[in-house]
């Protein structure tokens, strides 16, 4: 993220400043964490309109717009460091810096811990009984009330608060997976920061949440819940959502580590060699420790190379506690010790979850340092948090705090921003017609759930959200189509008749919590990566692709809307449909987004935060039932482009109305950049169409080859998106410190010396990266 000194150029002291970083969103706020320098930018304008400043992100729910707590980040948009130049001192030095917010101690600890005895210790380390006010959902974790120590409850995320019960709604976002296509960091952290506002409103006190894991393979059943394939954009998504949260409740983020099947979660055993560990499945959250110094961390249900997640002393304190320097807590997962209560102790489990079963067994079984250790991080984690206070928690909670029009705002900001269009043959956006049907079983599904129990979520896990209403596309579609004088025609049967005749053809296919959702709640991976195993249930024996296909013979003017966690491959039928739109699950919004989208008020934004293969067999062995399962070095844009395969949608894929243009990629660093230095780029994108559009811009970043060294191909390193008018150019700079260029070697981090090159561009695809090469010294 930026350096201190440059907030007041995110302020607007440059007129048309820009982003570039995989960091932190820039701000005027004085008390906006602050990370690491980094990437950042300046920005030229040539042609046509200008815009100013936060041109990013200004837009969105404005600053107070909460009513005092603001969701706002005080005007900027996402934004960066000064100018750098072909002589920057940051070619050659640069110290990142950590966000702390766990550390000094608060001294309300010693105070507590003086008047704690062992067992009371001990009751601090294990869940309670639930709060009566709220549901099964709600846990707690235990307080010791004779040392005013309150028990505290906890609530899933990440797409809004979890369910809550009767009159207590939540705002429901576009999940965790669109908003990673967004690649809008600063979009994130204001997601998590009305989150925090929520949680807090409605009394409660820790989010378990955000989800980090890697999407190693689209089937896995939670996918909607996480931020992708890419380590850098898990790192810096969760990073960015729990600066957020951390605003007003601690974040729990989760499942550490390698939790990335679903139906096997509680026993499979993996393995993965330490150079992947630590590349691929352990860099977000070492992303999320120094970024945004998380006060909880959810330790997963299955094992690592022989040991549970939960018993893993390597995992818990030789990396996490002891290399990371993290002060915050762990707490198991629902159930996920397996026994042996001692050795979770020792390991560094500091929280059992949500009972009191292995932890039964720690009286005067673990050295009184261990229990004396644990009590002291849960406590100062929740009184960096002014949890210990005598008063915390008095009054009553907010039951309306969820209609803030801000919240709806974003909410649907996200299903914009999130939402990727796929494929476009002139079909989009919807001008001159005056009749859409929208067709198939799932025409009329809501987008979001009101109350338990409606279809098209793809949860009823954990990440279940309850909103004050939710806006189904059909119901969107028609408000807007109204106000175009065109009608919208509902049909949810599976004969393509009444599609004959109709300007535009819309087909959308969404997922309920039997095709992806956590497993315990009827749900669990998918079965299949085409749309063909589909909740049959839903689609009366219908498949969808064999619907497309017939619908697609009555009328071309067909597209479809895939309201799906990940990747679906599309072979089957992507050449008989002239466009296709993943909205992801968006949100409450989702139908009034979607319509904004397709009629062009707003423009498509949204890339791809993994990559659509063209066959299944192209992703990696997916062992969701086995017993164990290897994780190997690759997986998808690295995979693929490792192996020579083609996909049908690279990582990055994402079309709108508008097409821009790559020209003039810069090295600001001609000398070469040392081991501790960092590689400042500058590129000039052009808004070469008719209409606005934000473009989001991506840095990866090819090692040299040598045989010793197993690399992969390219990595993406950074990512900014621009705001640009018809005709505007914008100069974009972005920087990457040569420290994250690193892999790991055999036990240790390593940069690798010598001639690399950085490949700017729109996507992972090489034939639309410009390249420019560079040497680290
Ligand atoms: C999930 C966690 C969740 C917990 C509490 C578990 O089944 O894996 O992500 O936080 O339940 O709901």
């Amino acid at each position: 993220m930026r350096i201190p000194s440059t907030s007041g150029v995110c302020a607007g002291a440059l007129a048309a400043l820009i982003i570039a970083t995989v960091a932190g969103a820039c701000t005027s706020r004085p008390d906006r964490p602050v990370v690491e320098a980094t990437n950042g930018g300046t920005t030229s304008t040539s042609g046509g309109n200008g815009t100013g400043n936060n041109a990013t992100s200004g837009n969105g729910t404005g600053n107070n717009a909460t009513g005092g707590t603001g969701i706002g980040n005080g005007g900027s948009g996402i934004g960066g460091m000064p100018i750098v130049g072909e002589d920057d001192a940051t070619c050659t030095a640069f110290t990142p810096t950590r966000f702390a917010k766990l550390t000094p101690e608060d001294p309300i600890v010693a105070t507590k811990m003086a008047a704690l005895n062992q067992s009371q210790m001990i009751e601090l380390m294990h869940g309670g009984t639930g709060d009566p006010t709220w549901d099964e959902s709600s846990f707690t974790g235990n307080g010791v009330q004779a040392a005013g120590i309150k028990d505290f409850i906890m609530r899933d995320g990440p797409r809004g608060v979890r369910a809550v019960v009767g009159e207590y709604k939540a705002t429901s976002f576009a999940v965790a997976e669109a908003r990673a296509a967004s690649f809008d960091l600063d979009l994130e952290y204001r997601i998590g920061k009305v989150q925090g506002i929520e949680m807090k409103a409605l009394h409660l006190d820790l989010m378990l949440a955000p989800t980090i894991n890697v999407l190693r393979h689209p089937a896995w059943a939670r996918a909607q819940e996480t931020y992708g394939e890419d380590p850098v954009v898990l790192g810096e998504m969760g990073a960015a959502y729990t600066l957020g949260l951390q605003e007003s409740v601690p974040a729990c983020p989760k499942h550490f580590a390698g939790n990335n099947t679903d139906e096997n979660r509680m026993t499979v055993k993996a393995t993965v060699d330490e150079k992947t560990l630590r590349e691929v499945y352990l860099r977000a959250f070492q992303t999320v420790v120094e970024k945004s110094d998380p006060a909880c961390i959810m330790a997963a249900y299955n094992g690592i190379n022989g040991d549970w997640c939960t018993e893993s002393k390597h995992l818990l304190t030789d990396i996490l506690k002891e290399e990371w320097q993290w002060k915050g807590f762990v707490l198991s997962d629902w159930e996920a010790t397996k026994g042996d209560g001692v050795k979770s102790a020792n390991a560094g489990l500091d929280h059992e979850q949500p009972t009191n079963k292995a932890f039964s067994q720690l009286p005067g079984t673990v050295p009184p340092a261990r229990i004396q250790d644990a009590a002291r991080r849960i406590l100062n984690a929740r009184a960096k948090f002014g949890q210990l206070a005598d008063n915390y928690r008095s009054g009553n909670p907010n039951k309306d705090i969820a209609n803030t029009q801000a919240h709806k705002d974003l909410a649907r900001e996200s299903a914009e921003k999130g939402a990727v269009l796929l494929k476009n043959e002139g079909i989009l956006p919807i001008t001159g017609t005056t009749s859409i049907v929208v067709l198939g079983p799932d025409a009329e599904k809501p987008v979001a759930d009101t109350t338990v129990g409606a279809h098209g979520q793809g949860d009823r896990g954990s990440s279940n959200v309850l909103s004050p209403y939710a806006v189904s596309f059909a119901a969107g579609l028609k408000t807007r189509a109204a106000m175009a004088g065109a009608t919208v025609t509902v049909n949810t049967g599976t004969d393509a008749a009444p599609a004959a005749g109709a300007g535009v053809v819309i087909i959308p296919v969404t997922m309920g919590h039997e095709d992806e959702g956590e497993a315990f709640s009827n749900g669990g991976d998918r079965a299949t990566l085409s749309l063909d195993g589909v909740h049959p249930v839903h689609w009366s024996g219908k498949k969808p692709s064999t619907f497309i296909n017939e619908v697609a013979a009555v009328n071309p003017n067909v597209v479809v809307v895939l309201a799906v966690g990940s990747a679906i491959i599309v072979e089957d039928w992507i050449g008989k449909v002239k466009g296709i739109v993943q909205t992801f699950y968006p949100g409450q919004e989702g139908g009034t987004a979607l319509a904004r989208l397709l009629y062009g008020d707003v423009n498509f934004s949204g890339k791809l935060p993994f990559t659509v293969a063209t066959d299944p067999s192209h992703y990696p062995t997916f062992e969701n039932t086995a017993a164990t399962t290897t994780y190997e070095y690759l997986h998808g844009y690295r995979r693929l482009e490792a192996a020579g395969q083609m996909p049908r949608f690279w990582f990055g894929h994402g079309l709108s109305y508008t097409k821009y243009e790559y020209s003039g990629l810069k090295v600001l660093c001609s000398k070469g950049i040392t081991e501790t230095g960092r590689l400042n780029l500058e590129v000039t994108v052009k808004n070469a169409g008719t209409v606005a559009g934000e473009e989001v811009v991506m840095v990866f970043i090819k090692p040299p080859v040598d045989a010793a060294i197993k690399r992969p191909p390219k990595e993406l390193k950074a990512f900014a998106r621009v705001k640009l008018m018809p005709g505007e150019s914008k100069a974009v700079q972005l920087s990457v410190a040569a420290k994250d260029m690193n892999h790991w070697a055999t036990d240790h981090w390593a940069v690798q010396k010598g001639e690399h090159t950085v490949l700017v561009g729109p996507s992972a695809d090489n034939a639309t990266l410009l390249p420019a090469p560079f040497t680290i010294n």
